[in-house]
């Protein structure tokens, strides 16, 4: 075994204060962090736990080393041998995937253990002693995996009795709160962090019943298909349509950019308000529906509507007034 571990920097601080503990017994580090639709903080070119990542890893003055998590991370989300916890949050899945991803970059790197920000008990599903346990069993990597901020909890692992790190130096972090981190944080002079509390969408309601409802209708649905629940309003029209109603600006200029062949772009013409992307299978019913809806969000709808239909060229429709059950239709 040698003085090289794996860091998962994931830009909070739990995953920063770790890194830090191990730097300072001389060890060298390299940053692992892994991406996907799922964070709710991957946006921007100057925010978000990527970013935070990047600007973490150059404080610490370690490389880091950034992996998306791909359409296989997709397909375990789907179907998690060991379930779900609150949401659609395949927490014991999700680890077990991003440690046997690591290990594939230990043997890149030649490193020879894993450090990680976990703390026993402070997520339900994935930091019990019992599930932690099982992570390291299925993940092949037990006794080397080393949790710097809660290391008193655990047996020693096996960089531990090497000599290779001083146990007296790791510490003994339980539990939800988190007042420890922020005086090691204050210590270590540390000012800037992302997602202390974790940013992970599959653990949010509304994007779980999105998610749910992707899997159901396009079970082989893709990592743009998983991306896009992250923007607009959503409405099952049928079982092969989907439509998304822009909710700012912003949103509607993503929707135009995102509009791609199966893809029919609704734009208001006659009134103030958002776009809409329809998703499969359209007809002139189901257009009449999408309008209506977008006229619902818009400012100053007055019927009939007519909306462009199509990017570019787009051919203008008059729409009349309709009774929609909206609140029916939306995921
Ligand atoms: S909260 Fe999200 S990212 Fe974190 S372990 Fe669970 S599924 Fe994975």
């Amino acid at each position: 075994m040698n003085r090289k571990a794996v860091s998962l920097l994931s830009g909070g601080l739990d995953s920063i204060l770790a890194t830090r503990l191990i730097l300072d017994q001389g060890i060298e580090v390299c940053a692992l962090h892994f991406t996907s639709p799922f964070c709710n903080c991957t946006h921007g070119a100057t925010k978000g736990c990527g970013v935070q990542a990047a600007r973490s890893a150059e404080e610490l003055g370690v490389s880091v080393t950034v992996r998306t998590k791909g359409i296989d991370y997709l397909r375990m989300v789907r179907e998690p041998p060991h379930g779900y916890g609150k949401n659609i949050n395949p927490c014991i899945d999700c680890r077990i995937f991003m440690l046997k991803k690591t290990t594939e970059f230990m043997k890149e790197v030649d490193a020879s253990f894993v450090i990680t920000g976990e703390v026993l008990g402070q997520r339900p599903m994935s930091q019990r002693r019992d599930a932690i346990g099982l992570i390291e069993r299925e993940s092949g990597l037990a006794g080397l995996i080393l949790r710097p901020l809660s290391a008193q909890h655990f047996p020693p692992t096996i960089p531990e009795k090497e000599g290779i790190v001083d146990r007296n130096r790791l510490l003994d972090f339980a539990g939800r709160s988190r007042k420890g981190q922020y005086r090691l944080a204050e210590e270590f002079d540390l000012k800037e962090f992302s997602c202390p509390g974790g940013g992970c969408l599959l653990t949010d309601s509304i994007f779980a019943a999105r998610l749910r409802d992707l899997f159901r209708y396009n079970p082989d649905c893709t990592m743009g298909d998983a991306a896009m629940l992250k923007i607009g309003r959503h409405f099952r029209l049928s079982d092969k349509t989907k439509l998304i109603v822009g909710r700012d600006r912003q949103e509607n200029e993503r929707l135009t950019g995102l509009s791609l062949a199966g893809h029919l772009l609704l734009t208001p013409v006659s009134f103030t308000g958002p776009s809409g992307l329809l998703i499969g299978q359209t007809d002139e019913s189901l257009i009449g529906i999408s309008a209506n809806i977008m006229a619902h969000h818009a400012k100053d709808p007055s019927f009939p509507l007519t909306v462009g239909l199509g990017k570019g060229d787009a051919t203008d429709r008059m729409i009349d007034r309709l009774a929609v059950d909206i609140e029916a239709l939306r995921i």
